[in-house]
């Protein structure tokens, strides 16, 4: 057989823009399947060992059988098609649902040297038939394409005279009716076993849920596939789960221990995203919006901005993220509940990907209750339909005020049973308190009752506290027997009573109407003194012993390695940038962290670096050893110095900053003088790019005492050489200058 290998040589035509490389014509030693595919796994991609069921994977296929592969985000899952790919002769066919998607698999393979092409509509005519040329030559080896562009007649009378390595149907559960990716064109799929017959076919999705995958076998006509299943545990995310209070500072509060990483914050609705993120800009963070109500340029840029930063925010409604494939995705939050635990666990699943620590974060609150089950009730779809969304949506409660493991309760509902505690979940840290509730909750049901079970929680509230305002009395309500029971108990306490009375259906929503309460047939028992109820103890807000997951980097990244790991960091960056690629196609974050902790010093030690594969060697390892030999000794490297020219100098200085470098380490890393530094970051301060307090540390009380002399005058503000004058002992022009820009904003607001 003439097995198309592992050649390295130049490659010419269209596609990827760096493609210098890939995989053509020629033997390669090793006998059977899995030495072979072990090989590539070692030479190509640069690790030892197949990671879970992955060598299963990949045998099956390569022998040429159909496979249905279950396995989480972050699993690992597309080497499950890419080296079945490699080891059979023809190209390899990869349907995926969107363009940003696959033009990240290309750039990722083509920096490993694997020719990969994406064919889609950005390419003229011209580009296409190149294409073609290069398929009929059998230069290409993995082709992605979108399902209608597959399905396209010419296309597949096209595909028909090449020889096919495989068919691969990634994000399979697209083809779902049920879920919200559902796709119309993942339908017609099916075909392809019948107009295909030998070639091997291989659907990947990381659905949880039972139903959608038999959907998708039977769809995609895979029934007699080889299922793998993997555990749909992902160990790497850290769960928090908090009821709303203030829902922006609790989210600034969560947002302070993730400095400098990426990571998305899902909102219910367009309007929510777009005041979020505007918040977010403001607080000198870098937060871009996503939502379907954006032009499509839009969305796409701060698509790519969010692949190709650091840093990035996305705020986004969950029209964002299906397919992001950024594996540095350090963060999930959710400011808004998820509609059920599929959807959580899907939207929070794009964290961590690189297996590296991450958090998914929420916060919830009655509102959203109410909110979702109004939905529900106006959505369209018979009873059964609306039974099956009632019963996910409380599933989903059922987390939120679950007081066992986080992790057992959610895997539980996937059908994986977990023997112990997780220890990485906020209930496994930080324990759960309960409370006698009792006497609280019957309080309040007899309030719900005795005000004529018509009212909201806001009029409850103030009938149990004793409020005697306008809108109690003109109810009449200050004569009710329960007005003023409720004072032992603050506020918070009595919202999180009501909360956790309507989700345990004591008290049900009058969904149609305005939020009213009113008793359930359930309450009976409770009213009558026949049984009693034990609540959860919500949590005070930050500062009271509550503690957050430390962010990916502080967590990973002693003090002493900060600088030379921002050095790796920057050379990846600038690399990226000549290569026009993500930073994570250069190296994912897990591959820089293993070369910071081995400090390699020769090729050879780099190339046992996991992720460190020939191509890359070739090509990167030389620099990153440079690197690291002198990123060892004390001094600033000249050659990540050298590397940023002097025009990206103000950027990097931001980038540093908003990384928690001080200024003078950003002064010495970038070779300039302090004061220098201290304008870039003051213009980014102006921006809104940076916060002053991430650039300025002074002894406490000191902010705001220059802050009051900026503010002393009325009109506008002095100048920094006047503020400067009046302070014993100085204090740099520097200082001052990000002080007044940050004065300055607030000013012209
Ligand atoms: P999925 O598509 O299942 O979400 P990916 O295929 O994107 O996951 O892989 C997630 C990350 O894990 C990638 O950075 C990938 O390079 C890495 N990875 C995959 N398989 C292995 C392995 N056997 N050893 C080490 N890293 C791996
Ligand atoms: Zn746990």
């Amino acid at each position: 057989m003439a097995w198309k290998a592992l050649i390295l040589d130049e490659a010419q035509g269209t596609g990827h823009p760096d493609q210098r490389a890939c995989y053509t014509a020629g033997p390669v030693q090793g006998n059977s399947m899995p030495d072979r595919a072990q090989r590539i796994l070692k030479d190509v991609f640069g690790y030892d060992a197949f990671r879970g069921q992955q060598a299963g994977i990949i045998d099956c296929v390569a022998q040429g059988q159909n496979a249905m592969v279950l396995m989480p985000t972050g699993g690992g899952k597309s080497l499950c098609y890419q080296i079945p790919a490699l080891l059979r002769e023809g190209v390899g066919i990869v349907v995926s649902p969107l363009i940003a998607l696959m033009e990240d698999q290309v750039a990722t393979l083509g920096e490993l040297g694997i020719a990969a092409v994406a064919l889609n509509s950005t390419l003229d005519a011209a580009a296409q038939r190149e294409v073609a040329r290069r398929l009929r030559q059998g230069e290409i080896r993995l082709l992605y394409l979108a399902p209608e562009r597959l399905l396209q007649e010419r296309m597949l009378a096209f595909l028909q005279t090449l020889p096919i390595a495989l068919f691969a149907i990634d994000e399979a559960h697209c083809v779902s009716q049920w879920g919200h990716d559902f796709r119309p064109e993942y339908m017609q799929l099916g075909q392809l076993a019948t107009l295909f017959p030998q070639v091997p076919r291989i659907a990947l999705t990381a659905t949880a849920d039972q139903r959608t995958r038999d959907e998708i076998a039977s769809r995609l006509q895979l029934e007699g596939a080889r299922w793998f299943r993997s555990s749909f545990d992902r160990p790497n995310i850290f769960y928090r789960i908090a009821p709303k209070e203030q829902p922006r500072q609790q989210l600034m509060a969560f947002l302070a221990t993730q400095k400098g990483e990426s990571g998305i914050v899902y909102c219910m609705s367009r309007k929510k995203v777009d005041a979020l993120a505007d918040y977010l800009n403001g607080q000198g963070l870098l937060a871009l919006p996503y939502h379907a109500g954006l032009p499509a340029e839009v969305r796409m840029a701060n698509q790519r901005r969010f692949l190709n930063e650091e840093g990035v925010i996305m705020v986004a409604t969950i029209a964002f993220g299906m397919g992001i494939d950024k594996p540095n995705v350090r963060f999930v939050a959710h400011l808004d509940l998820p509609k059920s635990l599929e959807a959580y666990y899907q939207e929070t699943g794009r964290a961590g990907r690189d297996g590296l620590p991450a958090t998914a974060w929420m916060v919830y609150g009655l509102q959203d209750v109410l909110f979702l089950r109004q939905m529900m009730a106006a959505s369209e779809g018979d009873e059964r339909y609306k039974r099956v969304e009632r019963h996910k949506l409380e599933a989903m409660l059922g987390l939120c005020e679950e007081t066992r493991c986080r992790r057992q309760a959610l895997l539980a509902y996937f059908g994986e049973q977990r023997d112990a505690p997780c220890g990485h979940c906020d209930i496994c840290v930080d324990g759960v308190e309960t409370w006698d509730a009792t006497e609280a909750a019957r309080m309040a049901l007899s309030a719900i009752y005795r005000s004529g079970q018509r009212y909201g929680v806001g009029h409850l509230l103030d009938i149990l506290l004793g409020r005697d305002n306008d809108r109690v009395r003109t109810q009449g309500h200050q004569r009710l027997s329960v007005f003023g029971v409720g004072r032992h108990l603050g506020e918070s306490d009595w919202r999180s009573v009501f909360r956790q009375l309507v989700i345990r259906g004591l008290v049900d929503v009058d969904v149609e109407g305005h939020g009213g309460l009113r008793l359930t047939e359930t309450c009976r028992p409770l009213l009558r003194g026949e049984i009693s109820l034990e609540l959860r103890r919500d949590r005070r807000p930050a500062g009271q012993g509550k503690k957050y997951a430390p962010s990916a980097a502080s967590q990973l990244i002693g003090p002493d390695e900060r600088q030379c790991w921002e050095a790796l960091r920057q050379l990846r960056r600038r690399l990226a940038q000549e290569h026009a690629v993500p930073p994570y196609a250069i190296f994912p974050d897990a591959t820089l962290l293993e070369m910071l902790r081995n400090r390699p010093d020769s090729l050879q030690a780099m190339s046992r670096i996991a992720g460190v594969g020939e191509r890359k060697l070739e090509r990167y390892g030389t620099i990153f050893l440079q690197l690291l030999q002198e990123g060892a000794g004390e001094k600033p490297s000249a050659l990540v110095n050298s590397a940023i020219s002097l025009a990206d100098r103000p950027c990097e200085a931001v980038a540093l900053a908003g990384s928690g470098l001080s200024v003078l380490q950003i002064a010495s890393q970038l070779q300039c003088t302090e004061d220098a530094v201290y304008r870039w970051l003051a213009e980014a301060i102006s921006d809104q790019q940076l916060t002053v307090e991430q650039v300025v540390s002074l002894p406490p009380g000191v902010l705001e005492q220059i802050q009051d002399l900026f503010l002393e005058s009325d009109g506008a503000l002095p100048s920094v050489a006047m503020v400067a004058g009046q302070l014993e002992p100085a204090v740099p022009v520097g200082v001052l200058a990000c002080i007044r820009a940050a004065l300055q904003l607030e000013f012209d607001s």
